[in-house]
């Protein structure tokens, strides 16, 4: 059985952070991740500035990769809007060309990848993590669980009814104009939908629904986009002769919102990501929350301190953001509170700038506390 010190199971941002931070810290790092190749992933693709200050830290420049710049959070419900300014300058960037940067840069630091390993187990065995995909084995010291929205049958979390989509559109040069800045989340009955602009002035159109909504309007794109437009004037608008780049959506099921994971899996074994926390959505921060858990998992990793430890540690920190996200996400989910919502938004803008910035993840700056990485040396 081939021997890493540290795998990530998962290649996303939070496996692929983890690997890269201890890469660079001279720390062998293995990454087994399922797919071959780039690829989509259901997410709105807005980037809050947390999580563009801890991709920088880890050496990523977003604006030469082609982020675009977001000043204005945009609130809709039926035919009304308002707008606030957000707390900080977000950014929009593709997740395909995301994650694939930050694997390349795990990689150029001398972690090795290994694409299109389908992980089903992770266990500890006799003091080391030992990882099967098949007929595959893998053994290591220590383990980030980074399967994100997917996880292993013996590691459940708790069942949901939320689904997620995402469609790349090129839309009208009008459409454009007016979403330039702005990311912009429109309530309907029993679901949103968000849009921002990324690179190459593409618009991911994501959206979150309930499974009983979805049965009733359908799955496919046309039924779907026809729902949204009779929901939204700022959506209808936006789809208006808009073009999408894939026959059909990307989707993702069983999303559990405001999940914190309390149980300890073993004292090597790391949840990261989405299997650590799942922040609703709406708060565009699940990005942050998966760089930075991969970051501070792989530093606890170097620190030697164990996975209890660190988990209890994170999801204290993570708390206070999940409390005020979860009762912006309950406001979302009533109905009759949406209309209320966006003229109170249009009243006091200054007052939504504040809860967004509630929403947010806090004191994330001490993973970039470390003394600056070495390429190597650190003997593993
Ligand atoms: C609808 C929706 C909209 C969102 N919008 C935003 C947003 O605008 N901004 C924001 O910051 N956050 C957003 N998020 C949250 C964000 O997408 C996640 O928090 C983030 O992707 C978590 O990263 P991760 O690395 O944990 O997981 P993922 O990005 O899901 O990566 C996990 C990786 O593991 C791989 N994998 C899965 N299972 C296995 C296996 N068994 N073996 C090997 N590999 C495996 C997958 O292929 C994948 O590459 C959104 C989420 C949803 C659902």
């Amino acid at each position: 059985m081939p021997e890493t010190p540290f795998i990530a199971v998962g290649g996303g941002l939070a496996g692929a952070a983890f690997a890269l931070e201890l890469a660079r810290h001279g720390a062998p790092a293995l990454v087994l991740e399922s797919t071959r190749t780039a690829h989509h992933k259901v997410c709105g693709e807005f980037l809050s500035a947390e999580a563009q200050a801890l991709a920088t830290y880890l050496g990523l420049d977003l604006k030469a990769m082609g982020a675009t710049s977001i000043a204005t959070f945009r609130l809709a419900s039926g035919r009304s809007h308002a707008e606030a300014p957000l707390p900080f300058r977000g950014a929009g960037l593709s997740r395909y060309r995301l994650d694939q940067a930050l694997l390349d840069a795990a990689e150029a630091a001398g972690a090795e990848i290994v694409r299109g390993v389908t992980v089903g187990e992770l266990e500890a065995l006799e003091g080391r993590v030992v990882v099967t995909a098949g007929k595959r084995r893998f053994a290591g010291r220590a383990a980030a669980l980074a399967t994100g929205k997917h996880s292993l049958r013996a590691l459940p979390r708790p069942p949901s009814d939320m689904v997620g989509f995402k469609i790349q559109l090129r839309v009208t040069q009008v459409a454009l104009r007016h979403l330039a800045g702005v990311v912009q989340l429109a309530m309907f009955d029993g679901g949103y939908v968000g849009a921002c602009i990324v690179e190459d002035d593409l618009v991911p159109l994501c959206w979150v629904l309930h499974r009983d909504l979805l049965q009733r309007i359908g799955a496919d794109w046309p039924a779907q986009s026809a729902y949204f437009s009779q929901s939204a004037k700022i959506v209808a608008e936006l789809l208006h002769d808009a073009v999408p780049k894939w026959e059909k959506p990307v989707a993702v099921a069983a999303i559990p919102y405001g999940y914190l994971r309390s149980q300890i899996i073993a004292p090597t074994i790391f949840p990261v990501g989405d299997q650590l926390a799942v922040i609703p959505s709406l708060t565009g921060d699940g990005m942050a929350i998966a760089l930075y858990s991969g970051i501070a998992a792989a530093q606890a990793v170097l620190a030697g301190e164990d996975a209890a430890k660190f988990q209890e540690r994170l999801v204290d920190r993570l708390r206070p953001q999940f409390r005020w996200a979860g009762i912006v996400n309950r406001l979302f989910d009533t109905r009759i509170l949406h209309r209320p919502s966006v003229a109170f938004a249009g009243a006091l803008p200054g007052l939504v700038t504040w809860i967004a910035q509630s929403t947010r993840l806090r004191g994330f700056e001490d993973v970039m506390e470390r003394p600056k990485p070495i390429r190597s040396g650190l003997k593993a």
